[in-house]
């Protein structure tokens, strides 16, 4: 696999999985802009782990729930760079907690940054890449967007609404050149799972066949192989990287 002189936008880019996938597609030759919400340290740390490893990157800060912004965003990438090969749409938030502990803020700010974050960007970069007639968009999604998880009904909700999504926008572009799939993770070991005790922790990768949690290495391998030429028979995909946890939860 080989990304020189390609373009990769990845959202959520600053940290944790966003990061794997970032250096993932530097070793390989991309250029690669990394978009983030808030932790500026977190974006420059990944921003000198890719110089480190004689890349190149950028980023840019701004929140991707936001249609204007998402739009602004593109628009200076294509300005600056010319084109967008890759779009990764990684950015994601989660709240743990009884759904009847919700409240409506929860739900626009869960939708807005992970479902809705997704149609903002692909609406932006899909026109770009229905000219150019080539493109692979790829979604970070979730487990339990497929099987649900208790105490995750908001993040549930939002991870199945980028499968059906993804299923859907891969059908409409596929004529078009567009590839679309998704990578719907198991558990990580990312800020995201900071909050387990180390028995929580002990107890759920007693409950994995390969009795561990994922790194965000094992999401970046089928992230880039996804935007490579190697799978371009490969369209519409949801496809999963758990270590064997969700086979019987269905
Ligand atoms: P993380 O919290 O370490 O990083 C999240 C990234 O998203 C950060 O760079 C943050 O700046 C960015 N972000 C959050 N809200 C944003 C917004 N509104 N606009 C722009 N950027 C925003 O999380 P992670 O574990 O690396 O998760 C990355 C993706 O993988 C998420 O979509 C998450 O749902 C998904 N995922 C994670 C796990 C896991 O176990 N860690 C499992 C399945 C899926």
């Amino acid at each position: 696999m080989n990304f020189n002189g390609k373009v990769i936008l990845i959202t959520g880019g600053s940290r944790g999985i966003g990061n794997s996938i970032a250096k993932e597609f530097v070793k390989l030759g991309g250029t690669v802009i990394i978009n983030y919400r808030h932790n500026d340290a977190a974006a420059k740390q990944t921003l000198k782990d890719i110089e480190d490893l004689g890349g190149y990157a950028v980023s840019i800060k701004g929140d991707v729930s936001s249609y204007s912004f998402t739009k602004s965003m593109i628009n200076d990438i294509l300005n600056k760079f010319g084109k967008i090969d890759v779009l990764i749409n990684n950015a994601g938030i989660s709240k743990i907690g009884l759904f009847i502990d919700m409240h409506e803020g929860d739900f626009d700010s869960i939708i807005g940054t992970n479902l809705k974050g997704v149609f903002n960007t692909c609406h932006s970069v899909a026109k770009h890449m229905i000219d150019r007639r080539q493109g692979s968009i790829i979604n970070i999604s979730s487990i339990w967007g497929e099987v649900g998880a208790s105490c995750e009904v908001l993040y549930s909700a939002s991870k199945g609404g980028i499968n059906s999504f993804t299923k859907a926008l891969g059908k409409e572009l596929a004529p078009s050149g567009i590839r679309v799939n998704a990578v719907q993770p198991g558990i990580i070991n990312t800020e995201m799972n900071k909050w387990l005790t180390k028995e929580e922790k002990e107890e759920l990768e007693g409950e994995i066949p390969m009795m561990r949690f994922g790194e965000g290495e094992d999401i970046a391998k089928l992230t880039t192989f996804l935007a490579s030429e190697d799978s371009k028979y490969i369209t519409s995909q949801i496809i999963t990287v758990d270590g064997g946890y969700i086979k019987d939860k269905n």
